[in-house]
């Protein structure tokens, strides 16, 4: 026997014997909050064997009720609930005054490799599935894939690739003629066709979903506002193409004209909305759209034009004028029944800090118990995973925190997440 089969032999052994001992682990929670929108419960048992919830009984079980290789959690004296969902993250970058440099410093592998670490700062918060939306494209979906696969640590990542139109707030700004030409993407597109183009060259190489972004954005170096950029013809054949190969559509917009342009192209969730007025609220709840609100991007980025002098002035401007208007149109959206999954935008704001922009949804009007609802059920139910993540229940993937006390009294327990599992693996205790 040569050594590589003598290697791949002892290796097929061990993970038979690895796959025929399930791993059980009992979870004893001092309170337990298993579906966000009912109430907590005193004294539960959650079993975990392998990486999937298979019970959830009242009263804190013995190891010795159970068969097999055994492990108790103690989170007696914890409040735990499922883990929690960002639906709007770029863990690709964090906003500062050396991002031009690194661009042209940095390796692209030792990118890649902060990246990893960023993801690892938003799984150690608390927040065990993210959607990352309008990344460029290879880094993220080998991360996303060889977190699945277990090689690295992270969390669950839900990879949306960006299609934007030239000029518009996807394509590249505020660097030389030579270096826009060198980094625009292939996914840039003008008109119908090509945009049908664009969506189906993400979906080819890779992305779960599709980012668009039909408004203009604030970090944009160009004095092109932020109202409606692309037309209706080409929002329409980006979501019919992403449709046909089973891939949803989430648009970046901030003015309303494109948010009822997006909406009525039928996207499934918008991002930012940051003037959302009647005709968008109307559509909203025509088509149970979720609003992914990014509270915590418009403050950020509303103290950084003030304090931090890195940001061209038309950034400056977009940025102090939206970065404002945000948290009302939230407010008003959500009085008005519109539905919102939770997202911060993470890499405006530092990763790691994801639970900030709970505390402000708070602070804009929404109960504490909604403000978890939309960081799990209904994050979950946009992603289409409702029957794996969200809520802790048989069946479901071990994705389970912990903080001190109930965020139910007081949001800011977020801030500080105690344990974290994701899968059934322990990552932060
Ligand atoms: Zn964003």
């Amino acid at each position: 026997m040569t050594n590589t089969f003598r290697t791949l032999a002892t290796l097929a052994l061990l993970s038979f014997c690895h796959s025929s001992i399930a791993a059980t682990t009992l979870i004893h929670a001092g309170e337990l909050l298993a579906v966000p929108g009912k109430s907590p419960r005193s004294n539960q048992t959650i079993v975990v064997v392998d990486d999937r919830i298979v019970d959830v009984v009242s009263g804190f079980k013995a190891a010795a009720d159970y068969d097999g290789d055994l492990r108790v959690v103690d989170l007696s004296d914890q409040f735990v609930l499922p883990g929690l969902m960002d639906m709007h993250v770029h863990l690709q970058g964090e906003l500062g005054p050396d991002n031009d440099r690194d661009a042209l410093k940095m390796s692209d592998q030792l990118m890649q490799m902060r990246s990893i670490h960023f993801a690892m700062k938003t799984l150690e918060a608390g927040f065990t599935t993210v959607r990352d939306v309008g990344s460029s494209s290879q880094e993220m979906y080998a991360m996303r894939d060889a977190i699945n696969a277990g090689w690295i640590d992270g969390p669950r990542i839900i990879a949306a690739g960006g299609v934007g139109i030239t000029g518009g707030h996807a394509d590249i700004s505020g660097v030389s003629p030579d270096l826009m030409e060198m980094f625009t993407s292939p996914n840039v597109c003008d008109g119908p066709y090509d945009c049908r183009r664009g969506a189906r060259n993400v979906i080819k190489y890779g992305a779960d979903w599709v980012k668009i972004t039909s408004t203009g954005g604030v970090m944009t170096e160009r004095a092109t506002g932020t109202g409606q950029q692309m037309e209706a013809d080409e929002l329409r054949e980006i979501v019919l193409a992403a449709a046909r190969m089973g891939r949803k559509v989430a648009s970046h917009a901030h003015h309303e004209d494109g948010i009822v342009a997006a909406l009525e192209a039928g996207v499934a969730s918008i991002e930012h909305g940051s003037y959302t007025g009647p005709r968008a609220i109307k559509l909203f709840n025509e088509t149970g759209a979720y609003l992914v609100p990014t509270l915590l991007a418009g403050k950020t980025v509303a103290a950084l034009a003030l304090e931090a002098d890195f940001m061209p002035d038309t950034v400056k401007e977009k940025a102090i004028r939206v970065g404002n208007d945000m948290a009302g149109s939230f407010a008003r959206a959500h009085k008005a029944g519109v539905n919102n999954a939770y997202g911060t935008d993470s890499g405006i704001s530092p990763h790691g800090t994801n639970a900030e922009e709970a505390v402000l949804m708070v602070e804009n009007g929404m109960s504490e118990m909604d403000v978890i609802v939309t960081a799990t059920i209904n994050a979950a139910d946009l992603l289409d995973m409702s029957d794996s993540i969200g809520t802790i229940e048989a069946g479901k993937f071990a994705d389970i925190i912990a903080v001190g006390r109930s965020p139910i009294d007081n949001i800011e327990e977020l801030l500080d997440v105690d344990f974290v599992m994701k899968g059934g693996k322990v990552y932060k205790d």
